[in-house]
């Protein structure tokens, strides 16, 4: 259907006098609220070759190659030999993509061997390149109702150089790395180590986050899924703190740069009185300090529910000496028994003994196996990813963007992190939600 622009002209009854209640309700959250500008519209096309067609000068503004399979593919597949890595985290819906990866190779493009790598980037090593297992739809065959990965993960240096000498010795012609951020550093400097060679392999990223914190993607995967879980965790907390004298709830959820999961598990049970995210700096002291609030709260409603991401308040902390992770990443300090021995410690003092139920229910969380909705969306990243890489695209990963599948540079992948826009319409809707303040530090 071709649409003019009269078909999209939308009926109003004239001109608008009043101002909006809006702001005053928001007047006393201490933050603007947000308004659309009258301006404002949203493209129907979003596709430049369909707005070139319609004599839109729009080839020189920014866009992203659309996924998906080509007519002429760089790699001949009966000759075609291609590898699977999956490292960092737990996430749901890795079996998903590696599912889908295995059924694209071998019923579309009929490759002729797909690996799968054990343990991470440690499987591609000299010591470990033994362990590798040949993956075909029997291997696969329902690994998408367990949560984890068959392949297992692992953290933790490995040589680019020993990694490239295990595909090359296998023959490999492309790479499938599924992982965070740390996962794409790594796989970058494979890609520089098979270019100093002069060697002809591809690499694909299939990008993983827990958090939500991936740029350029408008969901990542086992997001909805990991969200979904922590719901019945506030639930529990939620009852709990119901059942008791001066019940405090506290589920400290994962998010260590991003609030993300915190915000939507929030947001979809309702029943939590304060979110604290990374994202929006809190203090705990003074009339305007988390302690006071909590007190407020217990006294006027007789419990609270407090959803904290693991890497809010974190320079609350007193940190002797960070340590780090095998990898090298930041171990950070654990911000929900903080609150919970501060908020205790406090109420007992302004005579509210209260009940604290804490629960740390990440690895209940990451381990789940994907929901119907992110087994789709894994699926059809796999897809994607297949397709790129047998046309040949590398150091390219495949994200949704604006809901199409779509291939970026690995470099933007981890140029930065997704977060909460503390002045954004999600951290809005967490204050609408919870009626907590808009800053616990003025
Ligand atoms: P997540 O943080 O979601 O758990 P991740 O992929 O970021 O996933 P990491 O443990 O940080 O998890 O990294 C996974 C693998 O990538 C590890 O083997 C690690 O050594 C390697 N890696 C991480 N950062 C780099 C880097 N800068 N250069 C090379 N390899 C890296
Ligand atoms: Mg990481």
């Amino acid at each position: 259907m071709t649409l003019e622009l009269d078909d999209l002209r939308v009926r109003t009854l004239g001109a608008c006098r009043y101002d909006s209640p809006f702001a005053e309700m928001l007047a006393s959250k201490r933050t603007s609220p947000h308004y659309v500008h009258e301006d404002d519209r949203v493209l129907v096309d979003d596709t430049v070759s369909v707005l070139l067609s319609r004599g839109v000068p729009i080839d020189q503004v920014p866009s992203l190659e659309a996924a998906g399979p080509r007519r002429k593919i760089y790699f001949d597949p009966d000759a075609t030999s291609v590898g699977i890595v999956t490292c960092g985290g737990l996430c749901p819906g890795l079996n998903d993509v590696i599912r889908g990866i295995v059924q694209e190779l071998t019923e579309h493009y009929h490759v002729a061997h797909i690996y799968g790598f054990r343990n991470g980037y440690a499987g591609l090593t000299r010591q470990h390149r033994d362990r590798v297992v040949e993956l075909d739809l029997r291997a696969v065959a329902d690994i998408n109702n367990d949560g984890g990965t068959i392949l297992g993960s692992s953290r933790g240096d490995q040589d680019p150089e020993e990694m490239v000498d295990t595909l090359v010795e296998l023959g490999i012609d492309v790479l499938f790395v599924i992982g965070g951020d740390g996962s794409m550093r790594g796989a970058m400097k494979i890609v520089n180590t098979i270019d100093a060679r002069g060697l002809d392999i591809a690499v694909i990223g299939v990008p993983k986050t827990i958090d939500n914190d991936l740029p350029f993607t408008d969901q990542s995967f086992g997001f909805q899924t990991a969200f979904a879980q922590a719901t019945s965790f506030i639930a529990s907390v939620f009852i709990e703190s119901q059942a008791a004298e001066n019940g405090v709830g506290i589920v400290k959820l994962m998010g260590r740069h991003s609030g993300f999961i915190a915000c939507y598990a929030a947001l979809s049970i309702n029943d939590a009185d304060f979110v604290l995210i990374p994202e929006v700096p809190f203090v705990l002291g003074g009339p305007s300090g988390v302690l006071r609030r909590v007190e407020d709260h217990v006294r006027r409603h007789g419990q609270v529910v407090i959803v904290v991401a693991e890497g809010a308040g974190q320079e609350l902390l007193e940190q002797e000496g960070r340590t780090t992770d095998a990898s090298g990443n930041t171990k950070l300090g654990d911000i929900g028994l903080f609150l919970k021995q501060k908020i205790t410690d406090h109420l007992t003092e302004v005579g509210l003994p209260p009940t604290v139920r804490y629960l740390d229910p990440s690895y209940a969380i990451r381990s789940v196996a994907a929901n119907a909705y992110d087994s789709v969306y894994c699926v059809r990243l796999a897809h994607a990813a297949v397709h790129a890489g047998m046309a040949g695209r590398t150091e390219t990963v495949v994200v949704r963007w604006r809901r199409r599948f779509v291939h970026i540079p690995m470099s933007l992948i981890t140029s930065h992190r997704n977060q909460v826009d503390p002045d954004g319409d999600l951290w809005m809707s967490v204050l609408e939600a919870t009626g907590q303040p808009a800053s616990f530090t003025d």
